[in-house]
């Protein structure tokens, strides 16, 4: 190994659990030329073994052969709550996509993806779950709806009490807390958190509402039946 792999210059460290040969070294390969770190594993039991504090994204194949890929998933958010998780799920399985997020993945493909879209993900992914060091913008402590918002600090306190929130979690209501009092529309989130115009499924962003509305309490967040949510101030 290269001595620079382990220096001040190398990239976020992603693991792929995937059990495909194929497209697990298509992705190491792509991932590496990104600069990423990147490690893969072809099974949900070394993944777990491998999950460190460096790893910061995981790409994870739910049809894994030794243990299930959603009990995977929530084993890994249960050790870890920042970690970004995303799914890849071999076809538009709807019920595994909804059972993954269920079980605290952050974002999902359907294979066959396309690369720019897979690097589009992990980058989004990736600039929420680390924001760089020393660029805390200024007054970036928010008050609102009963909760105190530290945007440099990605923190959020309810009555003293520190919240955990996933990390699509916190990028919606940073961006509800922005416009609170105002709709945001879903087009919009779906754009600035998930950097998607695809508004195909928005199950993902209907599973944060209803986690962020669970962690915040009733009436925090309004629904604008077909438009879009609100953050009640
Ligand atoms: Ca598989």
């Amino acid at each position: 190994m290269p001595a620079a792999r382990y220096g001040h210059a190398m990239g976020p460290t992603i693991l792929v659990i995937e059990d495909d040969d194929a497209i697990a070294a298509g992705l190491v390969r792509v991932l590496h030329s990104q600069g990423y770190e990147a490690r893969r594993v072809a099974a949900g039991l070394p993944a777990l073994a491998a999950i460190t504090d460096a790893v910061q994204l995981v790409l994870l194949d739910l049809g894994l052969p030794d243990i299930d890929g959603i009990d995977v998933c929530r084993r890994l958010r249960g050790a870890r709550p920042d970690l970004a998780i995303v799914i890849l799920t071999a076809r538009d399985a709807e019920l595994d996509i909804v059972a993954g997020l269920d079980a605290g993945a952050d974002d999902y493909l359907v294979k066959p993806f396309r690369l720019p879209e897979l690097l589009a993900r992990v980058r989004a992914h990736l600039r929420r779950a680390v924001p760089a060091s020393g660029d805390a913008s200024p007054a970036a402590v928010l008050q609102v709806a009963g909760v105190r918002i530290d945007a440099a600090a990605r923190r959020v306190h309810r009555d003293e009490q520190e919240l955990t929130l996933r990390p699509k979690e916190f990028d919606l209501l940073a961006l509800l807390a922005a416009e609170a009092g105002r709709v945001v529309t879903r087009e919009r989130i779906m754009r600035d958190v998930w950097d998607t115009d695809w508004m195909g499924s928005t199950k993902t962003l209907d599973n944060h509402i209803l986690t962020l509305r669970s962690k915040l309490g009733d009436g925090a967040i309004s629904t604008l039946r077909g438009i879009g949510y609100r953050l009640e101030t």
